[in-house]
């Protein structure tokens, strides 16, 4: 066994191996360690193996699925290795190999490998998210992405410009991630697999192939990036389902600059699907979600982390809520039926990866019946929009496919499908005789329960079954000389604590009845399934079809519903480069307060070509983030086709967003807090172009004063006028308003506060022109910072503030900076390091002696 062990555990390649034995899985040696500290289970010790206690523990395999999940969360990979056959095969086997029955070990092999990306459970799968598989290849020097959502089987292909490799991989929020072994960019935590499978002409044959085409020029044209990448996505799966591939769809190209863009510290900052502390709560999509269906979050999720940059696809997407919107009454019927909906997509993804149960074909069966009377409905009302139109074909379609599991499956099919019982009455006349013989078989059974009682006079005699014995009689101990009497016709076969178990022949014979077909029923039901799963496997890209508009349709729906809860408005996209939002409210602060009955206060933000970057100040927890944010979030839900939270939204398309946060604010681990700021920063300087929108809060807050001014300061100036898009910035240096002296485009604005009576009010309100002043101690006091302390720093801010009338402060020298210095228009000085490379460029070496050479040297040195 230990050899076997030992073969299959090489197999694995890394992968925790359980190793089936008879209800349980195994785990042994290190494995065994690993596994029990996640799980926290016993390990116990098991043999010996070089001298050694083999470390070991185990799992019932009837739970399994949710010690697999835990794993999976803690980051680790599975392998499954079962008994493929049966301990009578094995000794069979072992005679015909001439060994002792004793020696005989059943066969066991590696039928699939878990990874986070590749499960399809439903106990193990978040219902409201993707779970998504990416694959990697480069192809001289382009990236092509392969993605898929292997629960619901849709495949994506796309190029990707290297530089843009993280932001890409943000959007995707990808499980997990496949690349060639030893190739080098991808990024850390990133599962390598075999280089071979990442070649363009084996993707495009397996793709081929897999849809039964020739060519693949019907589904687009495929770079050989993408090709690749395609490859290596199949070759994973093939290797981790060990042959048997999940549900895999025709795919789809998305072309490059399809989208708005945004990096990995943008989603974070915003707070996108996930909040900063991690999880869903907290975030826009929380706050947005009123969906009715699994399937239609996680469409929501998907469309907010990849926004449009299509103004007819946003339109069409707008459209369709606005059909919602104005229709309450259908709105309200509508979510009715999707709240008992069926997760179809995700039933499907199972059936075809071949782990699907009665109850998931049962569920298809439901879904589609549902989705075609839905149609039905929704063919009858006018003024449909367009996507609606388009939606409503792949709905129908499939009356013969329905009609069939109805008249198969009973109505409410279980899950496991060993035990049989799921196939309806009347769908098979060989199997209701079946049925009928052992129903028969088990009256006859209950009928002789009272015969021998009678015959017996004992009450308590009783007919029972269980998975040893089989069906066997039992009475108490006390009666159970009465049965043992050589004449009584039973034979004994168990005495117990409190009762003897007899057999009879009889008894025996209908047993038998009851076994024989009982299994034959089995064995046919089993047929069934398999005739079943292949008809809805034949079918699966349509209903895959049928499953995305649902949740198309829903996740409009949720959006109508959510704006009419908040009065929200449909935005206007253009392709110009304003941004005007009047009366703006950030969804998940305006949430949060309402539930504490506070109110949010509404602010315009109005930015065009000629008045484009707003600096705002005022005091801390005056607004200034929510603000900057909320205008983000806008832009964001507006182009992923959503209504926003806004009396009014007029929109000018942005190519790319930034969100960066000062780095005080967001206490990064490992680097130092302000690097992390800076390499942000430098991103946007680097990739935003006219028609991108940045936010910036606090940025140069993370270093001393001096430092933080200037580098908000050119920062500011780089925005402005050298890349020219619409940026909101927030900044509590007041230095920065001399900023609007120079920058023609640029105005200035703050959060308003007002003191009253020594205490500090914020009115969360935007006023026009700069801030007044701090309010830092009033904040302090509002903090709760005892009293004697923001006395005395009343005292020290005092003084400073006298000496810096005196100096003329921070801003001091300022006065003189050349204006527009990130433009180039004005020469630096030069500095002493300058200074001496220019003395060291005009030497004639030559011409130099050693001698003079080492004067020079002596020289430069006391120079320094
Ligand atoms: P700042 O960035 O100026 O320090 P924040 O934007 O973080 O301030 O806001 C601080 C708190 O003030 C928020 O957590 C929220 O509770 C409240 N707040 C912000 N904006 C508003 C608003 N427009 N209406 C009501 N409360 C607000």
């Amino acid at each position: 066994m230990m050899e076997q062990y030992l073969a299959l555990k090489r197999e694995a390649e890394g992968s925790l191996l359980f190793y089936r034995m008879g209800d349980f899985f195994e785990l042994f040696f290190d494995d065994a360690k690993i596994a029990a500290e996640i799980l926290d289970i016993a390990l116990t010790s098991r043999g010996e193996h070089d001298g050694a206690p083999v470390a070991m523990c185990g799992v019932p395999v009837h739970s399994a699925d949710g010690y697999l999940a835990r794993l999976i969360r803690a980051g680790q990979r599975v392998a499954i290795a079962e008994q493929v056959e049966t301990p009578e095969e094995a000794k069979a086997r072992a005679k015909r190999e001439g060994k002792p029955a004793s020696k005989a070990l059943v066969a066991r092999r590696i039928v699939r490998f878990v990874t986070a990306g590749t499960l399809t459970e439903e106990a193990l799968l978040n219902p409201r998210s993707a779970n998504r598989l990416v694959a990697l290849a480069e192809v001289r020097g382009s990236i092509g992405m392969a993605s898929c959502d292997i629960s619901t089987g849709a495949v994506v292909l796309e190029d990707c410009d290297p530089d843009m490799l993280g932001s890409e991989l943000a959007r995707l929020g990808a499980t997990e991630i496949v690349v060639p072994e030893g190739w080098a960019h991808g990024p850390e935590n990133a599962t390598p697999h075999d280089q071979g499978a990442f070649s363009s002409n084996f993707g495009e044959d397996r793709l081929a192939s897999l849809h039964g085409v020739a060519t693949l020029d019907g589904f687009g044209t495929f770079s050989r990036a993408m090709l690749a990448a395609a490859g290596g996505l199949v070759g994973y799966l093939d290797h981790v389902g060990r042959g048997t591939l999940p549900l895999l769809l025709p795919p789809v190209i998305r072309p490059a600059n399809a989208g708005m863009v945004m990096d990995e510290a943008t989603r974070a900052s915003l707070e996108i699907v996930e909040s900063q502390q991690g999880g869903r709560k907290g975030s826009l999509l929380a706050a947005l979600d009123r969906c009715s269906t699994g399937a239609g979050s996680r469409l929501l999720a998907e469309d907010l982390s990849a926004p449009l940059l299509d103004r007819e696809m946003i339109d069409e997407r707008l459209a369709l809520v606005r059909f919602w919107h104005s229709r309450p009454i259908e709105r309200a019927r509508l979510r009715e039926v999707l709240r008992g909906l069926p997760d179809i997509g995700r039933a499907l993804g199972r059936v075809v990866a071949g782990r699907g149960s009665p109850r998931d074909l049962g569920q298809i069966r439901d879904g589609l019946a549902e989705a075609a009377s839905l149609r039905d409905w929704l063919e009858r009302e006018d003024d449909r929009p367009r996507l609606l139109d388009d939606l409503l074909p792949a709905m129908a379609g499939h009356g013969e496919l329905t009609d069939h599991l109805t008249r198969a499956l009973i109505a409410s099919p279980p899950t496991e499908r060993s035990g049989g019982g799921f196939i309806a009455e009347g769908y098979d006349p060989t199997l209701d005789e079946l049925r009928e013989t052992s129903g028969n078989a088990r009256r006859a059974i209950a009928a002789l329960e009272a015969r021998y009682r009678e015959e017996t006079g004992i009450a308590s005699l009783k007919i029972k079954h269980n998975g040893v014995l089989g069906y066997f009689i039992e009475v108490p101990s006390r009666h159970g000389d009465t049965l043992m009497a050589p004449d009584s016709g039973f034979t004994h076969r168990q005495t117990m604590k409190g009762a003897v178990r007899f057999n009879s022949l009889v008894l025996h014979e209908e047993a038998s009845r009851i076994a024989e077909a009982g299994g034959r029923a089995i064995a046919a039901e089993e047929a069934h399934f398999e005739t079943l799963v292949g008809m809805v496997t034949a079918c699966s890209d349509t209903i895959a079809r049928c499953a995305s508009a649902l949740a198309r349709i829903d996740v409009a729906a949720s959006n109508a519903e959510r704006a009419a809860e908040g009065e929200w408005c449909e935005p206007v996209i253009h392709e110009e480069t304003g941004l005007e939002i009047e009366s703006g409210r950030h969804p998940v602060v305006e949430a949060a307060l309402a539930k504490a009955g506070e109110r949010f206060v509404a602010n315009d933000c109005n930015l065009s070509q000629s008045d484009r970057l707003w600096l705002i100040g005022g005091p801390n927890m005056g607004g200034k983030s929510t603000f900057l944010r909320q205008n983000a979030l806008i832009v964001l839900m507006a182009q992923a086709g959503c209504y926003v939270p806004a009396s009014s939204a007029k929109i000018g398309l942005v190519d790319r967003l930034f969100s960066r946060v000062g780095a005080s604010d967001n206490l990064a681990r490992g680097r130092s807090t302000f690097m992390v700021e800076m390499v942000e920063t430098a991103a946007i300087l680097c990739q935003a172009s006219a028609r991108s929108f940045v936010i910036l809060d606090e940025v140069g807050r993370g270093t001393s004063t001096y430092d933080g001014l200037a580098l908000a300061w050119a920062v500011v100036e780089a925005v402005h006028s050298e890349i020219g898009c619409r940026c909101l910035f927030a900044t509590h240096y007041h230095e920065l308003a001399r900023l609007a002296e120079s920058c023609e485009n640029l105005s200035l604005h703050h959060v308003r506060a007002r003191e009253w009576k020594g205490d500090l009010v914020l009115l969360h309100e935007l006023g026009d022109g700069p801030a007044d002043r701090s309010y830092g101690l009033a904040v302090a006091k509002l903090a709760g910072v005892p009293a004697p302390v923001v006395k005395r720093a009343r005292h020290v801010l005092e003084k400073l503030e006298s000496a810096r009338s005196e100096t003329g402060g921070l801003a001091a020298g300022l006065g003189e900076l050349p204006l527009f210095a990130a433009a180039g228009s004005a020469e630096p000085e030069p500095s002493p390091e300058h200074a001496l490379a220019e003395r060291i460029r005009d030497l004639d070496l030559d011409a130099l002696s050693p001698r003079d050479a080492l004067d020079l040297l002596y020289d430069i040195r006391r120079s320094i």
